[in-house]
């Protein structure tokens, strides 16, 4: 653990598949599909992609019959390819009667999400609570409590802001709003409780699409439960704006120690890679020292003395390789996640930051010799020069991990270094 991370919160842990959400396990990544999951191919295809990426747990949109049908197929699909990675069902409004009606559907699932918002009105939101409940109960499964600023209980909306307008010093109607998601989710989850499903198979969440309220809620919520919380920012957007309203909230919360699963809901640019937003989940939790996923790569971000492209795309095609060849490091190599990486291109940081890393290589900025000087472990060990300075470095890194990280390295797990601070990573 990071010693400038606050203690992560004391909850209780859910087991689901070989992961555990809460308790002292890591926070996991989490992601959804977008695929239409009556199409059990390219449902599984792209679970497979998402658990690739690194998603430790996926959710797939269960909606209607010919979806539920096809979640046992799309879990035997991916059991024939090797994944094993928990399948979450997303219910809304038909939960009920799809997990009655498909049994296989309901085996196949590691756990349920149900957003009690958009579980029935007045006596039929019991009842059919307490049907998805029951079969979670039945097969052993855990249940995500999801509640979402855009479909909040509004029988526990308009009771809590009748009681406000009753009581001695209302407070504003967004104060009741974000009091009204998580009391939603903790009644729920009492209710489930009494129902039978055990306390430790219950994960909570309340998302908004606000960074803010997000944040507010959160610290509220983490303070009345013990619940795993799964984190989110809901609507988070496209592109850049997406990236950083997640980061900002999600950062925040899990600096505070609140957080067990965290996902972020990025728009896909059209034909955009929805792995993207696995990655940006492993980001999060990497640059702020949680956990490491995947070789750090430290560039500058050029300046008036870099007078090409090069550098840049150096740094892009290292840091696309170390990805690539993750899923194979992974178990070759252990502890290689922990490994850094210096691009740089100038005098100016390219050295210091290149000794501070594991392999760092420093390039020639504007009026400089045409001479890229590498460093390993902090000492300088050859000068690369003339066209293939990218392909030597990138041997160079190979060769690095090989004899570091191999059999009896001296970089394995225990012994690798540790993470520098995020704020070190970048020279401006
Ligand atoms: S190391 Fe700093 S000065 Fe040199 S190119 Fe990068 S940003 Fe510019």
């Amino acid at each position: 653990m990071n010693p400038n991370v606050s203690p992560r919160r004391r909850s209780r842990q859910v087991r689901i598949g070989r992961f555990s959400i809460g308790g002292d396990a890591p926070v996991l990544v989490q992601s959804m599909t977008n695929t239409d999951t009556a199409d059990a191919e390219a449902t599984a295809s792209q679970v497979a992609q998402l658990w690739q990426a690194g998603s430790e747990l996926v959710r797939i949109t269960v909606n209607s019959p010919e979806a539920a049908a096809q979640v046992a197929r799309i879990r035997d699909r991916l059991d024939a390819m090797g994944c094993e990675v928990p399948l979450v069902g997303d219910f809304h409004f038909n939960g009920h009667k799809l997990l009655s009606a498909f049994p296989d559907c309901a085996r196949a699932l590691a756990k349920y999400r149900i957003n009690p918002g958009n579980v029935g009105r007045g006596d039929k939101h019991d009842e059919q609570f307490s049907t998805v409940v029951e079969t979670a109960c039945r097969y052993g499964k855990a249940v995500r409590i999801g509640v979402n600023w855009g479909s909040l209980d509004q029988e526990v909306l308009a009771r809590l802001m009748d009681e406000n307008a009753r009581g001695q010093r209302p407070v504003a109607a967004e104060s009741v709003m974000r009091e009204a998601l998580i009391v939603s989710a903790l009644e729920s989850a009492r209710r489930a409780e009494e129902i039978g499903l055990s306390g430790d198979a219950i994960v909570l969440s309340c998302k908004v699409s606000g960074v803010q309220d997000l944040i507010a809620v959160y610290r509220d919520l983490a303070r009345r439960c013990d619940y795993p919380l799964h984190l989110g920012l809901t609507e988070a957007g496209m592109g850049s704006k997406g990236i950083v309203a997640s980061s900002a909230a999600i950062a925040v919360l899990l600096q505070e120690g609140i957080g067990d699963t965290i996902r972020v809901s990025l728009t896909p640019e059209p034909g955009g890679d929805r792995t993207r937003e696995v990655i940006v989940a492993q980001e999060i939790l990497q640059t702020m020292g949680l956990r490491s996923f995947t070789p750090m790569v430290i560039a500058c971000p050029g300046c008036g003395r870099t007078t090409s492209t090069y550098f840049q795309e150096l740094a892009a095609q290292i840091q696309a390789y170390l990805r690539q060849q993750m899923p194979a490091w992974a178990k070759q190599y252990p502890g290689v996640e922990e490994m850094h990486v210096a691009v740089m291109g100038c005098v100016v940081n390219g050295p210091g930051e290149s000794r501070q890393a594991n392999v760092g290589i420093s390039l020639p900025g504007s009026g400089e010799s045409p001479v890229a000087p590498v460093y390993v472990d902090g000492q300088k060990t050859v000068t690369l020069k003339g066209q293939r300075i990218a392909a030597e470095f990138q041997q160079l890194v190979e060769d690095y991990v090989a004899k570091r990280y191999g059999q009896g390295g001296v970089g394995r797990r225990s012994e690798a270094k540790p993470l520098k601070s995020a704020s070190g990573k970048i020279a401006v």
